[in-house]
């Protein structure tokens, strides 16, 4: 039987990377995107060279409606089926002192990374606990466990997100379900593009941004049936700055 996982922002950086992955573990992969149709065709190419089925599913996480609708058209599409992995991965960064951050700031980074994982973890929850396996896995980020000045509104989102993972693991251990956070620290994306490789670097003890197929070899050991005995729990993958 065909097992199906879904990764949220799948078209770029690490998602698409996640993707991958599970591909490679069998996974038949829905690849969620909202504003990149064309680098998620690419994470399904991707996904089918790695010898796995995939598919695209269009929704922004923060659309609880658009979410549903999707969510619920795929169901209707695959009578029987479930989606058995999660991967609440979609996330975006506003950077901005508190003193100086707008409204829109806060409001747009605490909605795709805390309210899109209520929003999409709810749909599926339930056939994971009545089919008695589950795999949730949410991104969350070393801002999240030691906050980053500049990033108030990202580091309380995923400080959120984190104790989220810590709650909801207790809610449904019992029935196979796991919930984990995977905590990274300077990934090398689109979303770091922007900042200073060099300077930061020297913060890092391994000497380097990490890889998103680094952050994947983890997501995916997580996912797999061997992690069966670990959660709610929060790794952190970050070239050893200490949280
Ligand atoms: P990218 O900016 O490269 O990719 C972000 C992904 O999120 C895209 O696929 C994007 O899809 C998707 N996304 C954004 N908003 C929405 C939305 N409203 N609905 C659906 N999808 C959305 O970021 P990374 O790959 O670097 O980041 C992935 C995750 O890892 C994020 O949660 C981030 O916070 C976290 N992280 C990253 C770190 C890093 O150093 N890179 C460090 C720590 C954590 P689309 O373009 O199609 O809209």
């Amino acid at each position: 039987m065909t097992k199906y996982a879904l990764v949220t922002g799948g078209s770029r950086g690490i998602g698409r990377a996640i993707c991958i992955r599970l591909a490679s573990m069998g996974y038949a992969v829905l690849i969620n995107f909202n504003n990149s149709p064309q680098e998620a065709e690419e994470t399904l190419a991707a996904v089918r060279n790695a010898g796995a089925d995939g598919e695209l599913i269009r929704f922004d996480v923060t659309d609880r409606e658009q979410a549903e609708t999707a969510l619920n058209r795929w169901a209707a599409n695959h009578p029987g089926d479930y989606i058995e992995a999660l991967v609440n991965n979609a996330g975006i960064r506003k950077d901005n002192l508190m003193l100086w951050m707008e409204p829109h700031e806060w409001d747009s980074v605490i909605n795709v990374s805390l309210n899109g994982f209520y929003n999409i973890t709810r749909l599926l929850l339930k056939n994971m606990v009545v089919k008695r396996f589950g795999r949730i896995v949410n991104i969350v980020s070393l801002s999240g466990i030691k906050g980053m000045p500049g990033q108030t509104n990202y580091s309380a989102s995923k400080a959120g997100v984190i104790a989220g993972t810590k709650a909801l693991a207790q809610e449904v251990a019992k029935r196979g379900v796991t919930v984990n956070a995977v905590a990274p620290g300077f990934i090398k994306s689109d979303m770091t593009q922007d900042m200073d490789e060099n300077e930061l670097k020297k913060t890092i003890p391994c000497g380097r941004f990490g890889t998103p197929e680094e952050v994947a070899a983890l997501v995916g050991f997580l996912v797999s049936k061997e992690a069966g005995y670990i959660t709610g729990e929060v790794i952190s993958i970050n070239g050893g700055i200490y949280t």
